[in-house]
């Protein structure tokens, strides 16, 4: 694809490709007949299924239980039969143990997994409970479990919750939409989060300047709330990674090692909030989310309300499919998302749209010599030394890539995109990334 980028240090401006989604409404997905539910869709230990073949399950009926301190349990969003568990393909790629599920159309509910009724009686151990049970993670993307997440050591003294709405990945307009459609209950998600810390001072809901309709819906909402201030980012990428969000909003700044948390600060994506809202009030698991699936190949761009599990090919049917062969589908968005081979990839909690790209905009171009211009690393928002890390991974030399700090790359892609020679940076960068890995566990 195409960038026109105005850069500056630390940051990039690629072309937002909002305009087929932003003024979408969202509407409800169809539910196919077979759900497919991976045991590993979060960042942690995989969850355990705990049903077999044969049994009946409801909607919102726990299925696999968490494996471990950091991981979430999985729930089905249907009810209907286990008809196998099996490897399937996934988006991060590879495969992975889901469980399938065929629909019964009954929509037969499990009981809630709390009783609904959150008051502000409820303790912050039954708050981080429920959050747990509800087997909610960052639906930004991260899917890191949120109860871990929201449960910093008590000395960490968070003064600063940020509600993290700058979506700046291109074509993603999800958080737009659930942020206008859904306000009330994505601050009562908030409200609630906002009892967990005694030493709270302030709630920042940061946004980018190409959502004035979002900046008016939640000023109005919050005007009550003498802590939340909803402040306007100017919209660059990666505008919404931790570190360059709590830099923006509290002028604090994350060291290569630390925790938002290690700053005071706790950051929740929009429809994480949400999710925190209806497991406290409503007695829901995380079963569904909004995504977008837009791109110039697909016949009619939407923002859906998709229950987890559901195919990406019956998503992409209900945008009426592609009006030309796609040069890629990617979940999520172009730079950060991984590219999908097998649309039978289930939605899983943390992804935030379906992208799809022209052949042209997928067209990889041959690499060229690195001419030196330096441009990499004016755009990495982590002050790191693109190019030099990638040449330390060509040349086998992983101790080097670990000294020039490779560990603390986001991936974000900028360095890939700005690159005017093209060379794989980004690729480089996770290869090293993954034999350091490697290296560390033995
Ligand atoms: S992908 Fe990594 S190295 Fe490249 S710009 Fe982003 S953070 Fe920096
Ligand atoms: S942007 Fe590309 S060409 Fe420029 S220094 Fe970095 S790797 Fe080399």
């Amino acid at each position: 694809m195409e960038f026109s980028f105005m850069y500056k240090e630390g940051g990039a401006h690629p072309d937002e490709q909002k305009g087929f989604t932003d003024s979408k409404p969202i509407i409800d997905a169809s539910v196919p007949k077979l759900m497919a539910y991976p045991i590993a869709m979060h960042i942690g230990a995989p969850a355990a299924p705990i049903v077999e073949v044969g049994d009946q399950v409801k909607v919102g009926q726990m299925i696999a239980k968490e494996g471990g301190f950091v991981s979430a349990h999985v729930y089905s969003s249907v009810s209907g039969e286990v008809v196998a568990i099996e490897k399937r393909a996934q988006a991060g790629g590879g495969e992975v143990d889901s469980i399938i599920v065929k629909n019964d159309y009954a929509y037969t509910r499990a009981e809630p997994i709390v009783k609904p009724g959150y008051s502000s009686e409820t303790s912050n151990k039954e708050i981080i409970d429920t959050i747990r049970k509800a087997g909610i993670v960052g639906m930004g993307g991260a899917s890191f479990p949120a109860a871990v997440k929201l449960a910093p050591p008590e000395e960490a003294k968070i003064d600063t919750i940020i509600l993290n709405g700058a979506e700046c990945e291109p074509y993603s307009t999800s958080d737009h939409r659930v942020m206008l459609e859904y306000t009330d209950e994505i601050i009562k998600g908030i409200d609630i989060v906002s009892q967990l810390y005694p030493d709270l001072k302030n709630i920042y809901i940061g946004i980018e300047d190409n959502k004035k309709d979002v900046k008016e819906v939640l000023e109005k909402a919050t005007a009550a709330n003498k802590k939340v201030a909803v402040q306007t980012l100017k919209a660059m990428y990666p505008q919404g990674s931790e570190k360059n969000l709590i830099k923006s909003l509290t002028g604090r700044e994350v060291q290569p090692g630390e925790l938002p948390a290690d700053v005071h600060v706790i950051l929740l994506n929009v429809s994480s909030a949400r999710a925190v809202y209806h497991a406290c009030e409503l007695g829901e698991p995380l079963i569904e989310r909004v995504i977008s699936v837009s791109g110039a190949p697909v016949k009619n761009p939407q923002n859906l309300k998709v229950r987890i599990g559901t195919p990406m090919e019956s998503v992409i049917d209900d945008c009426e499919g592609f009006s030309e062969i796609p040069g890629k589908v990617l979940s999520g968005g172009p730079m950060m998302g991984g590219a999908v081979g097998d649309l039978s990839v289930p939605i899983s909690k943390g992804m935030t749209a379906i992208s799809v790209l022209t052949r042209k905009e997928a067209q990889i171009e041959e690499p060229e010599n690195c001419i030196m211009c330096s441009e990499c690393l004016h755009v990495c928002p982590v002050s790191l030394q693109p190019i030099l890390i990638s040449e330390a991974f060509e040349r086998g030399d992983i101790e080097k890539a670990e000294k020039l700090g490779a560990m603390d790359c986001i991936e974000c892609g900028n360095c890939s995109f700005i690159c005017p020679s093209k060379i794989p940076l980004l690729e480089n960068i996770r290869g090293a990334k993954a034999a350091i890995q490697a290296r560390q566990e033995g």
